[in-house]
C-alpha cells in the first residue's frame, strides 16, 4: 500500500476501505509515513470529509494506536468532560474538582492550546510545579487517592492522535468534523470512562461557526460513543463571545479558583453548573439535573471543590498555596490597556481574533514548538450587546514582549464590531443533545 495512492483517493471524493485507514495510521503512528503526507491526507479530508464507515474505521485505529486504560479496579461511574475548545474556556480547571468532590471519579485527560482556542493543559501549566505529564500508572494511582486526575495524553494514550493533533494545529486542518470527532473521542475511549459529557462550542471563537454544524459534530461524536457503548450528552453552547474576563494562562487559571471559592465572572459558573449537573447525573450522584445542579453548588459553598482542586494539585506535583494568592501565579512585567474609539452597542465579536491577540503576545503557540509564557495575558473587560462610549477600557494587556503589541491592541480593536442598534442577546446554553 502507499499513503500517496490514498491521498488521492481522498483527494477525488472517493470513500476509503476502512483497513486502508487504518494502514495509514499505523504507518504514521510509527513513523513511516511523514507529516508531509499526513498533512496531505488531512487536508484531503478537511476538504472531502468522510463517511460513517470511514469515521468508524478513523477512530478505532485511532484508538488502537495506543493502550487503552483499565479503570475497572476504580469504583464508580468514570466520567470526563471535554470541549471542542473555545477562548476563555477555564472550565475544567473548576469543573473536574468540584464533579470528584461530588463523588465522581473524574480521569481527565486535557490538550494543550489548538489554533486560537487555549488549552488546559498549558493553563494548568502556570500553577509552580504542577505536571500534567503523568503514566498511566499515577494516572491510576491519582484516581484512587483523589478521586480524580488532570493530565496530558501519555505517550501511550491514542498517540495517533497526539501526533495528529500537533499537525493539524500547524496546516491550518483542525475545523474538520470527523477529524474533531476521531481526535477527541479516540482519546477519550482510550480513558476508559463510563460516561461523557461533550461541550461543543458555536460561534466566532469555536471551530464550528455555526449551530448546524456544532449539532452536526455533536450527533457524530454521539454516535460514536453509542457505537462503543458509553453514554454520551453534548451541550451546545455558545462561544460568540469570551468565557469570562481572562485569556491566557495563569489569569484563566485563577479566573477559576474564584469560581470554586464562590466568585468568578456568572458565565464561567453557570457553564461549570450546568456540565457538572450532567456528570453527576451520568455518574448516578445525581438523579436529575436539578438535584447535580444543588450539589455543584454545595461544592462550592462548603469549600469542598476548592480543596480538592488544592489536593490534586499537590498530588501531581504543584504548589497548593499558589492557588491562595494570585502573585503566587506567573505574573508579566509590564500592563497596557486598549480603549474604544467610538461609540456604540457591541454587536459582534470576532473571538478567535480575541485568541489570536492573546497568542501573539505569548499566551498561545503559533508553531508547535512555541513556548508559552504563562504570565501573558488579555482581561475583557466587556460584553456582547453592551453600549460602549470612547475612551471606554475594552481590555487590560499584560505582557512581558512588546514586539506585537501594538498588532494584538490593533486586532483586539477590530474584534469588537459596534452597531447604532441594540443586538439581540444570545443565550450562553444553546442546547442539549443526547442519544435519544
Ligand atoms: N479538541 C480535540 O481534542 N481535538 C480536536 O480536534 C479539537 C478539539
Amino acid at each position: 500500500m502507499r499513503a500517496v495512492d490514498l491521498i488521492r483517493q481522498k483527494r477525488d471524493g472517493n470513500a476509503l476501505d476502512p483497513d486502508h485507514i487504518r494502514w495509514l495510521i499505523d504507518a504514521y503512528t510509527r513513523g513511516e509515513v511523514g507529516d508531509d503526507q499526513m498533512a496531505a491526507f488531512a487536508m484531503a479530508v478537511y476538504f472531502q470529509g468522510m463517511n460513517d464507515l470511514e469515521l468508524s474505521g478513523l477512530v478505532q485505529s485511532m484508538l488502537d494506536s495506543g493502550d487503552v486504560m483499565d479503570l475497572s479496579s476504580i469504583s464508580g461511574t468514570k466520567v470526563d468532560k471535554h470541549s471542542t475548545g473555545g477562548v476563555g474556556d477555564k472550565i475544567s480547571i473548576c469543573l473536574a474538582p468540584l464533579v470528584a468532590a461530588c463523588g465522581v471519579p473524574v480521569p481527565m485527560i486535557s490538550g494543550r492550546g489548538l489554533g486560537h482556542t487555549g488549552g488546559t493543559l498549558d493553563k494548568l501549566g502556570a500553577i509552580p510545579g504542577f505536571t500534567t505529564d503523568q503514566t498511566n500508572q499515577r494516572f491510576i494511582e491519582l484516581l484512587k487517592s483523589t478521586n480524580m486526575a488532570l493530565i496530558g495524553q501519555t505517550s501511550t494514550l491514542a498517540p495517533a492522535d497526539k501526533k495528529l493533533y500537533a499537525l493539524r494545529d500547524v496546516t491550518a486542518t483542525v475545523e474538520s468534523i470527523p477529524m474533531i470527532s476521531a481526535s477527541i473521542m479516540s482519546k477519550k475511549l482510550a480513558e476508559g470512562i463510563d460516561g461523557l459529557v461533550l461541550d461543543v462550542k458555536v460561534g466566532s471563537g469555536a471551530f464550528m461557526k455555526t449551530e448546524a454544524k456544532a449539532r452536526k459534530l455533536a450527533e457524530t461524536m454521539i454516535g460514536i460513543g453509542h457505537r462503543m457503548g458509553r453514554q454520551v450528552v453534548a451541550v451546545l453552547t455558545n462561544m460568540s463571545q469570551v468565557l469570562g474576563e481572562a485569556v491566557g494562562n495563569a489569569n484563566e487559571t485563577w479566573e477559576a479558583v474564584e469560581i470554586l471559592l464562590g466568585k468568578g465572572p456568572k458565565d464561567v459558573k453557570e457553564l461549570t453548573l450546568v456540565l457538572g449537573a450532567e456528570m453527576l447525573v451520568l455518574g448516578k450522584a445525581a438523579q436529575t439535573i436539578e438535584e447535580g445542579r444543588e450539589k455543584m453548588q454545595g461544592a462550592i459553598d462548603d469549600g469542598s471543590g476548592f480543596k480538592k482542586l488544592q489536593e490534586i494539585t499537590e498530588a501531581q506535583g504543584g504548589d497548593p498555596s499558589s492557588l491562595e494568592k494570585r502573585e503566587l501565579l506567573p505574573t508579566a512585567q509590564n500592563r497596557t490597556e486598549v480603549a474604544f474609539a467610538q461609540e456604540g452597542y457591541i454587536s459582534e465579536i470576532q473571538v478567535d481574533n480575541v485568541g489570536r491577540a492573546g497568542m501573539i503576545l505569548g499566551a498561545g503557540r503559533a508553531r508547535s514548538q512555541d513556548i508559552i509564557d504563562p504570565g501573558v495575558g488579555l482581561q475583557i473587560k466587556v460584553r456582547h450587546g453592551d453600549k460602549v462610549t470612547p475612551g471606554q477600557l475594552l481590555a487590560q494587556i499584560d505582557y512581558n514582549d512588546d514586539r506585537n503589541l501594538e498588532q494584538a491592541k490593533t486586532m483586539l480593536q477590530e474584534a469588537f464590531v459596534l452597531s447604532a442598534e441594540k443586538p439581540q442577546s444570545t443565550p450562553l446554553i444553546i442546547d442539549r443533545i443526547t442519544q435519544e
